[in-house]
């Protein structure tokens, strides 16, 4: 069987997301959620969904009546996660949003929760985590080829454009840099490395507070500290360019990608040579995975549960409030 998705938040990625998922073998387009009519009717056309299932944001609760959906797939600013979520939820269809899961780790819980309560499944779109190049990394580490892993380093940024884009509103976004960008640092480590942080320090540096507003930051040194002894050092920022760079160091090796979370291709090396791996458009290997892990409930080698990203919203509000009392927080992620 197919997975039969409707995608809620057309913008700039669902319009990636949807022509990726031409190319999906167990995944196809079969709704439309959108407040503008125009797009709706653009995006029916070209994707050949019937009028009968395409939503608005007041009417979306309706879909729990279309049999030709299976799941909601929300990619809208990250502050209507959270709410759009517990809809698709209630109205029994199974849930793939994107990062950050939500703008707290308190509001992902509640998510997981409803998702839980409601007997569907909640996805997080975390696509590297189905990247063939970034798993075969984790294989090799895995394997111990590495040795003992004692560091990561994770460098994520680009410098944001446009100052009225919703991305600098705190409102809408959460936060800055860290939710959007420095996210893919994070959850990096914890895939790289293989473990989950006990602890984080952090320091924020802001050089342009116009365009930067309180709450929304600009660049964030993290450090965090894991249960064997590795340690990471990362970097967050909407201010500088081509950080797009994970390094990995064991005792008996090491690996490095670069490009590592950017659409791709991304390439790896490690201290036998290049991983190699060819590219595939990301989207599409992540809604085929997804199409799975929703059908015939396979569990993929990293995990893109719900849970992970309430996990990863811990670890920014930990690096938020290092922050601003400039002193390392503790973790339990549970
Ligand atoms: P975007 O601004 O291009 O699109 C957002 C869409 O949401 C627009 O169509 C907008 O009309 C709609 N929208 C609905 N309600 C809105 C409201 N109240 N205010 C503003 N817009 C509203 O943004 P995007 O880049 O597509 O990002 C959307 C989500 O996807 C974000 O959560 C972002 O973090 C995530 N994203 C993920 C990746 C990835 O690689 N996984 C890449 C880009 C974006």
């Amino acid at each position: 069987p197919v997975l039969r998705v409707a995608l809620m938040g057309l913008g700039g990625y669902a319009q990636r997301v949807a022509e990726a998922m031409q190319s999906c073998k167990r995944a196809k387009i079969t709704g439309l959620i959108s407040g503008t009519p125009s797009k709706l009717k653009e995006w029916g056309d070209k994707y050949k969904v019937p009028e009968t299932s395409r939503y608005n944001y007041d009417n979306f609760d309706k879909i729990k009546d279309n049999p030709e959906i299976d799941a909601v797939y929300v990619i809208t600013p990250n502050a209507l996660h959270h709410d759009q979520v517990i809809r698709v939820a209630a109205a029994g269809k199974h849930a793939i949003c994107e990062k950050p899961l939500a703008i707290s780790a308190k509001e992902g819980q509640e998510m997981v929760d409803a998702c839980a309560k409601a007997n569907v499944k909640l996805l997080i779109g975390y696509r590297m985590r189905f990247e063939p190049n970034t798993l075969e990394v984790v294989r090799l580490r895995e394997t111990g080829e590495m040795g003992k892993i004692k560091f990561f380093q994770g460098q994520t940024g680009f410098v944001a454009g446009d100052p009225s884009q919703w991305r600098l509103n705190k409102a809408l976004a959460g936060g800055g840099s860290m939710m959007d960008i420095g996210i893919y640092a994070i959850n990096g480590a914890r895939y790289m490395i293989g473990e989950d942080p006990i602890w984080v320090s952090a320091q924020e540096t802001k050089t342009d507070p116009v365009k930067f507003k309180e709450g929304v930051d600009e660049t964030i040194q993290f450090e965090m500290g894991f249960p064997s002894g590795a340690v990471a050092s990362c970097l967050s920022s909407y201010n500088i360019n081509h950080l797009d760079r994970f390094f990995l160091s064991g005792d008996k090796g090491f690996a490095e990608m670069w490009p590592s979370t950017g659409y791709g291709p991304i390439k790896g090396r490690t201290h036998k040579g290049d991983i190699g791996k060819p590219h595939t458009i990301h989207q599409t290997t992540q809604m085929d995975a997804m199409a799975s892990i929703i059908l015939d409930g396979t569990k993929p080698h990293l995990p893109v549960d719900g849970i992970v990203g309430v996990q990863d919203l811990k670890i920014i509000e930990a690096i938020y409030a290092s922050c601003k009392t400039g002193k390392r927080q503790t973790l339990d992620l549970g």
